[in-house]
């Protein structure tokens, strides 16, 4: 089952990754709830709150308010986006026990050539293992909507 990523999200999930670098670069993924195959049609980057650098968490409040504000566009949370600048897009251990059961995982992962990487994962129950999907790109006005409510919220670092 493949995700569908709008090209412009693309290139956002992987400039917020090259920007945090070398720190990890986290953030929340909305789309139409309950679509198959998953649509990702907005991104908004969040504060990582880890004290640790290797690891990313969500500010919570910052979390809220894009929950909400998606909310209002008929946008549900569809899972979360960090990068692994020093690893591939492979969820790691804590990755997998932190997961949201049921959500998204899209990782983008710094190869050794320093090329990014994004692969999609969805935890599966237990959080000690999940299946990879592919992701296809759009760039057609087909799936695209107004995500202007989104991104202006102050939350780019
Ligand atoms: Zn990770």
């Amino acid at each position: 089952m493949p995700i569908l990523l709008l090209r412009p999200i693309l290139r956002r999930l992987l400039a917020a990754a090259a920007a945090a670098a070398p720190a990890e670069a986290c953030g929340v993924l909305l789309g139409p709830g309950g679509a198959a195959p998953a649509r990702i049609l907005a991104f908004a980057p969040l504060t990582n709150r880890a004290a640790a650098t290797g690891a990313f968490a969500l500010d919570p409040r910052e979390f809220l308010a894009v929950e909400a504000a998606g909310r209002r566009q008929g946008l549900a949370v569809l899972g979360t986006f960090h990068s692994h600048p020093h690893a591939g897009p492979l969820p790691s251990a804590l990755d997998l026990e932190m997961a949201w059961p049921g959500h998204l995982l899209l990782i983008a992962g710094r190869t050794r050539a320093r090329r990014w990487r994004l692969a999609a994962w969805r935890a599966a129950a237990g959080g000690t293992s999940a299946q990879r999907f592919t992701i296809s790109t759009s760039s057609t006005s087909k799936t695209r909507i107004e995500l202007g409510g989104i991104e202006p919220l102050p939350l780019a670092p």
